[in-house]
This record gives C-alpha cells, structure tokens and sequence, in this order.
C-alpha cells in the first residue's frame, strides 16, 4: 500500500460530461418482470460520461444504482433508451469494462493469490509476470501476509480488497465500483480511496463508482449523480469543486468540500425518508 495522501498525477480533468461521450445512458428505463408485479428500477436516465471522468452515483437504496452498472456492463439491457459505450450501442456483455459487484464473486476454492491471478490465467500471463503482477497488486490492497488465506478466512473488508486486487489485475478500460469500500474501517478506506484516485489518473480509466457515503462522492468524484427513490432518476449533477490534484486526508478543511457534502445531504435526505426499510 502507499502512504501518498494526494490524489495522484494526472491530466486535466475531462470537463463535465461535455468532452467526446464515452458512456451515454439515453432515456433509459428499466423495468423488472416479476411474477406477481413489475418493478420500474430507473426511469428516462440520460447522461454523458467523458473517457476518464469519476463519476459517482448516489440515491437511496433500491433506486437503480446497481441497475444502471449492470447495463453498462451488458448484464442487463434496457426495457426503453440505450446504452453507449464508445460510441457502440451496448447489446451483449461490455468486455471493456470491470465489475466489482456488491458481493465479492470470489472463488471459495482459490486462495487470495489465486483469486488475483485468476484473470492473468484467461489472458494466458506467463508464470513470471503473474507472480510479479499479482504481488504488486497484493501489496497495493494491502493484503501482504494473507496470500495464502481462501476467502473463508478473511474479513468482509479483506475480501473487498481481494476483488478490487482481482479487478485490476484485468485491467479493463472502465471500471465499476459498486460500494467497494463499505466494510472498510476509516483508515483502510481513506488509503484505498488515495489509491483508486491515484490509479485513475495515471492509468487514466473511467470509473462509475456507486457509494452510500456523500464524503467519499465529493471525494472521489469529478461529478456526482444523485438519484430520486425509485424509480430512480436523475435530480441533479453536480460538478465537484475541487482540484483533480486534492489531498483527501486534508479535504475536510476544505470549504467547497464541506459546501458540497452538505448539498448532496440536502438533496438525499428527503428520498431517504421516502425509502425507509428498503434494503439495498
Ligand atoms: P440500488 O443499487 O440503487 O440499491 P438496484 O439497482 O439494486 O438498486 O435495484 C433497483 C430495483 O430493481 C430494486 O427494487 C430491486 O429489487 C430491483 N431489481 C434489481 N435487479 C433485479 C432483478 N434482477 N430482478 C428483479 N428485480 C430487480
Ligand atoms: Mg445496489
């Protein structure tokens, strides 16, 4: 893990939504076929998402966050609208992207080396560069010491360290983040989050990332979307005030952080009350 506290080097930062659309969600609604009832999960989301840009959906549980990532991956597809990447309508499964679910999906019989080099093996890596590689990304989780522990044997954080490991050892082009930090304690999060930030600038991926946690939207975003309850869409997009360069262990000195942290509570709180007993 690296002690580095600034976000990282990187470009400037994609303007909002408005450089060449990369990921574009146009009217889309989705809705579930249940047996005994239809269930609209996200209604007429249209929004443009730059190559590199951090974007980060927020709403209150069950609102289509996870929705909306299934459908830029290509695991579901939308009832009306489309889905773009890259200037391609989205129909089958998107291999350019990496999904790091809610649950983790690691593979119980593999330990957390094995897990990790699991997408190196598909790709065909040599034995040597697997080793290196898989090393590195262990030690960038945090994870030296436990290598040779199976899933059973770690903690829900660890476990979310694991697959976020695994994830980049793929190394797609666009990466969704779906609450990969939530069983984190502070201190894990906050260096996770310097390294998501730092790996985003400098590998320059795109990153959709969903969060129960306003402070880590503000943090990590370069815009945040927030949703109504379900179903889900869009109140508002509010551009990050801050610096691409930011130092996050320092952010909460900082008056525009503050100013948008208290925004995005303004607007959540009332879909909050309307969702009560939801679970996510
Ligand atoms: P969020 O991630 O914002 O909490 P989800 O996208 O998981 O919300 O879910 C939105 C709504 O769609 C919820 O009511 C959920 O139960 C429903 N839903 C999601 N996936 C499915 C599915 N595969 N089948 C049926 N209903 C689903
Ligand atoms: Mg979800």
């Amino acid at each position: 893990m690296q002690t580095q506290l600034s976000g990282g080097t990187g470009a400037a930062p994609p303007s909002a939504g408005s450089g060449t659309p990369f990921i574009r969600f146009q009217h889309v609604t989705k809705t579930f076929e249940l047996p005994d009832r239809s269930v609209r999960a996200v209604e007429d989301v249209s929004l443009t998402i730059s190559q590199g840009e951090f974007v980060v959906l927020v709403g209150p549980s069950g609102c289509g966050k996870s929705t909306l990532l299934n459908m830029t991956a290509g695991l579901f597809h939308p009832t009306s609208g489309a889905v773009f990447y890259n200037g391609k309508q989205v129909s089958g499964y998107n291999l350019n992207t990496g999904y790091m679910t809610q649950n983790d999906h690691l593979l119980p019989w593999r330990d957390v080396v094995g897990n990790v080099s699991t997408p190196l093996e598909i790709r065909g890596a040599g034995r040597g560069e697997r080793r290196d590689r898989v090393a590195h990304l262990i030690e960038l989780v945090g994870l030296q010491g436990f290598e040779k522990s199976y899933p059973s044997q770690l903690s829900g954080g660890m476990r979310k360290r694991t697959a976020l490991a695994r994830l980049l050892a793929y190394d797609p082009e666009t990466l969704l983040l779906d609450e990969p930090f939530a069983a984190l304690d502070a201190q894990l999060r906050l260096n996770m989050q310097i390294e998501l930030l730092r790996i985003s600038r400098s590998l320059k991926k795109t990153i959709l990332f969903v969060t129960h946690d306003l402070d880590e939207a503000v943090a990590l975003s370069d815009r945040a979307v927030v949703f109504t309850a379900r179903p889900g869409r869009i109140r508002q997009i509010t551009t990050t005030p801050l610096p691409r360069e930011r130092n996050l262990a320092a952010l909460r000195h900082d008056p525009e952080y503050t100013r948008m942290t208290a925004e995005l509570w303004d607007l959540i709180m009332p879909t909050l009350q309307a969702t009560r007993g939801e679970a996510s």
